[in-house]
Order: structure tokens, then sequence, then C-alpha cells
């Protein structure tokens, strides 16, 4: 039986830090990455507004994943450390969360993947943040990646979606037929907090959304923006909306984290295994919020996400990503020669991909129009 202790396993054994436990030290490692620096230049929604081929008019006020992960890692943490868990486990997990997308977002993680398909391999985000932190990343002389612990790189593995054991048997260290512990379950929920309520926030800010259609949309907005009115009739129409969305937030982690209570209190789990074997995960909303939630989310993709307003930028993305990796199949001397000293072991489709999905937003752009 795993318990706690073995989630602090490493695959190299390391001594003990006299004074940073192995999750502190976990996190600062995922923050010292090169691959989390490049989450900077990375697009969340959009780098650019739809229609501006020069990105010229791009505020540079809207989310990268780099300020969505710290948001992320935010909302973990004070739920982690307000419900009793390993708040630094919670932390490097957040942090580490987004740290195999490629450039141009969900666009470019679904062209990665069909190119990648030509080739009987594909692209995964969270197969890759595996693979960045257990071999990609070269920074130590002792061992390549970042020699991180069981308990976060299952977490990696366990993000956002479920792998089966039969289809990926190089996953089975990470016990695919149980549930994670609630700390990894937390960072689901409070990625999804982060980005539905700042995706609100950005897409009102940039136009692509008008307040009207939110109200009309998002019923939980309409409800908490009437309140915010009330509280400041006289304020400015953004900061009620600034009020609104806060409370959003506020309303959204303070639902989960009761039901969290609810449903812990309920199951009798005290342990990790009893965590583990629950017969469904036990972080999740209440069924009234979960209604919300999915509202909200439908709303996005919808009317921001996959607008019409926003083919143009996705296709763009698409043509980027697929003309650049046919370039680079049939000319890998184009890629710097650390790249190329991985084809023997790697590959070349699968080095290809590592060296595009690397790649930041403005990176790819100025790659793509000299190639
Ligand atoms: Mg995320």
């Amino acid at each position: 039986m795993r318990g706690d202790g073995e989630l602090t396993q490493r695959a190299h054994d390391e001594p003990a830090h006299a004074y940073r436990t192995p999750f502190a030290r976990d996190a600062a490692r995922i923050l010292h990455a090169r691959a989390f620096r490049r989450l900077a230049g990375k697009t969340q929604v959009f780098t650019r507004l739809p229609g501006d081929s020069t990105g010229e008019q791009l505020s540079d006020h809207f989310r990268s994943r780099l300020t969505h992960t710290l948001e992320v890692t935010q909302i973990a943490r004070t739920a982690a450390r307000a419900l009793g868990l390993n708040a630094e486990l919670a932390e490097a997990l957040a942090l580490v969360h987004d740290i195999g997308h490629p450039p141009f977002g969900h666009a470019g993680e679904k062209a990665l993947d069909r190119a990648l398909r030509t080739h009987g391999l594909g692209f995964d985000h969270n197969l890759h943040a595996l693979r960045i932190v257990t071999w990609f990343e070269a920074r130590y002389p002792a061992f390549r990646g970042l020699n991180l612990t069981l308990g976060v790189r299952e977490g990696i593995v366990k993000h956002s979606r479920d792998y089966s054991a039969r289809e990926h048997p190089e996953l089975a260290e990470y016990l695919l037929d149980s549930f994670p512990p609630l700390e990894a379950q937390l960072i689901d929920l409070a990625d999804e907090i982060a980005y539905l309520t700042a995706d609100l926030d950005d897409g009102l800010d940039s136009g692509i959304l008008a307040l009207e259609q939110v109200r009309a949309g998002v019923p939980l907005f309409r409800a908490i923006h009437d309140d915010a009115v009330r509280s400041y009739p006289d304020a400015a129409q953004r900061l009620t909306v600034y009020e609104a969305l806060r409370r959003v937030l506020n309303a959204l982690v303070s639902d989960l984290m009761a039901e969290v209570r609810r449903r812990v209190t309920a199951a009798g789990a005290t342990t990790i295994e009893e965590i583990r074997r629950a017969p469904a995960r036990l972080v999740g909303f209440s069924a009234q919020m979960e209604t919300a939630r999915a509202e909200t989310k439908k709303f996005l993709y919808q009317n921001f996400y996959n607008s019409p307003d926003m083919e143009e930028v996705h296709r763009h993305a698409e043509q980027v990503v697929t003309e650049l990796f046919a370039k680079l199949m049939t000319n890998p001397e184009l890629m710097p020669e650390d790249h190329q000293a991985q084809i023997p072991s790697e590959g070349l489709a699968r080095t290809v991909t590592d060296y595009l999905a690397g790649m930041t937003d403005s990176y790819i752009e100025q790659l793509w129009a000299r190639c």
C-alpha cells in the first residue's frame, strides 16, 4: 500500500534538504525550469486579437499561460491550506500543470497531434509535461529531467483526464486505476475556476464578449453582478464587473471547499488509500454549482474560444504549426544542434515535436516567417 511517504520518492535518491520539504523543492525546480519561463510567451486564449494580423493592437494585460499558472497556484494554495491539505504539494502541482502546452494554446496542441499521428505518434500536453520533467529538462549532472517526487509526477499524469492502464502500460508506476491524492484532484478545479473567471474578464476586456451577452448566457455571473451593482449603484460599470468576477471566483472556491469537506466526511475517507479507492473523485462542486460551472464553460466555448471571431486565429496557428513541422521533418538541420543530437534516441518526429512544443508564440511566428 502506498502511503504519504511514497509520494515523496524520487527516481534518483537524493539526500534530504536541511530546511526544505520535498514538495517545496519540486515547486522551486519547476519555477526555475526553462519550460516554465517560456509560459510567459505562450497563449492562454489569445496573444493577438481576432482580425489583427500584425499583433500591433495586442494589449499586454491579457493572461498568458504564465499568469494563468500563477492564478491557479494562488487558488490551489489557498484552498489546500484552508482544507488542511499539503499546500506545498498543491503549489508544485499548480505550477507544473500547463508546462507541457505548445505555442498557440489548444489550436497548437491539436495541430501538433494531427501532424504526429501521420507518424504513428500523438501529442498530449499532460504526457508532454511528464516528458519535460522526467527527461527533456537537462539541468543536473546526476540525472536527466528534474527528478521530481512521485506525488508531483502522478499529479501531472492525472491532470484533467484519466488514461487507461491498457493503452498506457508505460504509466503503470502512477496507479492509473486509482484516484490521485486530494491535492492533485484540487488542481483540475482550481484550473477551471481560474480560467473561467479570467476568460470572462479577458473576453469582456477585449471586446469579444459584451456585458449583456455574458449576463444573458451566464446565470451565475448575472445574479452576482446584480448584487454587485446593488452594493455600488454609483460605481463605474467596469468596477462592478471586476467586483462581480471577484465574487464569482470566491463563490466557486467556497463551494468547492464545502463540497470537499462534505464528500470526505460522507466517504469516511481518512487515509490516502481511502481517497484513492473512493467510488468517485472527492474534489468537486455541489450539484448546483456544478450546473453553473457547466453553463459558464459552455458559454465560453460557444462565444469566446470557438467564436467565429477566433476562427482566423486558430486557422493561422494550425497553418504555422503544420507547415513548420513538415519543414523540420525534411530539413532537421534547421534545428539547433542539441536537438539534432537527440534524433538517434528519440526519433525525428518526436524531436521535432519537442522543439516545436517548447517554442513561445512569438518564436514560432518568427521561425515560420523565415522558413
Ligand atoms: Mg491550466
